[in-house]
């Protein structure tokens, strides 16, 4: 395996040498939001003291920096996803980029009968949009079943991609179970039956390289704060020909080209679907994470990732009375389980009081839960830069919290 020198990058990350309770932190909950490098802490911290002014709406030279800095971020993401750079609209996050196109693309395209399909194991911002779109318009959201490994059944995924399907949606890596979806056959099914396909790449994005024009989807969406960058950061890729065929979902200013008391043209694609002033800071700050990651051999970070994710697994496997939930071939590292006789959140409150921080309920998904009949799992997810003795430790830890339970 490749080498790769993981105490180098820990020393990037300031808040990984904090304890907690009088422990050394183990942080494990990285699915939910990943730390940030010392770069992007000091790239925001730079910009407020030297840069700070709204962007595109002045002249002055502050107005220029902030403006260059904020559309700089755009292109450095741009190219981190391979998208061309004016097919990429600047987002909160994820749920914002989805409800983007459910309110502009979806929701003018469905009428009684249409149906949308997402999957059983989606989070739920790949979930309530539909069903908030499909109540409006009389549609239906379908869901495709997964199997007891934590798959999704492709084969009916793909019978279900019925004519009355407006729009396939499934996502790129599960939150929960760490399964990888095979996007990229899902996407070519879709196009051969004429189905505009949108991936949920919150969980793809911080592990693996994406290029979201060769997947062959029409709508990528995914968060900045899960890949090292800012909380409230994100975006949305959508093909140019869709774009221009939605309609503005937020009106305000900075999306206009001319506002007059008898109505309104629009701005050209992404800046049409950016009213207001964004997360300027936010994105400055992602941009940094972009070059930090490009400073990574990203298939050295997988590689380590993966070795993570079978130690940990391995080790977890040896505990008496543990069912780990989702046992998928292709996996990121994401790890849900339950311990026999314990609460999932019992075990978590426990956790933290040796410094271990895991996720413990719902994770947002009810539907997945559900399928699996449980209401809550314990999740460990790791990052690349997560060590074997953080692995060792967390164990560790859960057999002596277990101990205080049984
Ligand atoms: N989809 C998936 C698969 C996620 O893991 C998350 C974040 N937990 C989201 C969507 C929502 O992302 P955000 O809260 O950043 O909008």
């Amino acid at each position: 395996p490749a080498a790769f020198d993981v105490a180098r990058v820990r020393a990037d990350f300031p808040l990984l040498a904090r304890s907690v309770h009088g422990k050394p932190l183990v942080y494990l909950d990285n699915a939910n939001t990943s730390q940030k490098p010392a770069s992007v802490i000091a790239t925001v911290d730079e910009h407020y003291r030297r840069h700070n002014a709204n962007v595109s709406r002045a002249v002055h030279q502050l107005g220029e920096e902030a403006t260059l800095a904020y559309e700089g971020a755009r292109d450095k993401l741009a190219r981190f996803v391979n998208a061309p750079r004016d097919e990429l609209v600047l987002t909160s996050g994820t749920t914002q980029a989805i409800n983007l196109v459910a309110y502009s693309y979806a929701l003018p395209r469905l009428g009684p009968g249409d149906a949308i399909l997402t999957t059983l194991m989606e989070h739920h911002a790949n979930i309530v949009p539909w069903q908030l779109v499909a109540q409006r318009s009389g549609a239906s959201v379908k869901f495709a079943p997964i199997n007891e490994r934590g798959e999704l059944i492709v084969e009916r995924y793909l019978e279900m991609l019925t004519p009355e399907v407006k729009l396939a949606c499934v996502a790129h890596v599960s939150n929960v179970l760490g399964t990888v979806n095979p996007v990229r056959e899902i996407a070519r099914e879709c196009a051969r039956r004429g189905i505009p396909l949108l991936v949920d790449g919150s969980q793809a994005v911080p592990h693996r390289p994406v290029d979201v024009q060769a997947l062959g989807c029409d709508f990528y969406a995914f968060t900045g704060h899960k890949m090292l960058g800012p909380t409230g950061t994100g975006a949305l890729w959508a093909r140019r020909s869709h774009l221009e065929a939605m309609p503005p979902f937020f009106g305000g200013g900075e999306m206009i080209r001319q506002v007059r008391v008898d109505g309104t043209t629009f701005a050209d694609p992404p800046h049409k679907f950016e009213a207001g002033t964004p997360n300027i800071a936010g994105f400055v700050g992602l941009g940094a994470a972009v070059d930090y990651y490009e400073t990574l051999d990203l298939d050295a970070i997988h590689a380590w990732e993966q070795q993570l994710l079978a130690h940990a697994t391995a080790r977890l496997r040896e505990l008496p009375g543990l069912r780990l939930i989702g046992e998928a071939a292709e996996k990121e590292p994401v790890i849900s389980f339950l311990l026999e006789g314990a609460q999932a959140t019992d075990l978590a409150t426990l956790l933290d009081l040796e410094g271990v921080a895991v996720r413990s309920g719902h994770h947002c998904a009810h539907p997945l839960m559900q399928h699996f009949g449980v209401p809550a799992t314990l999740r460990a997810s790791l990052a690349f830069y997560n060590t074997m003795e953080e692995v060792d430790a967390f164990v560790a830890a859960l057999l002596k919290v277990r101990k205080l339970l049984l």
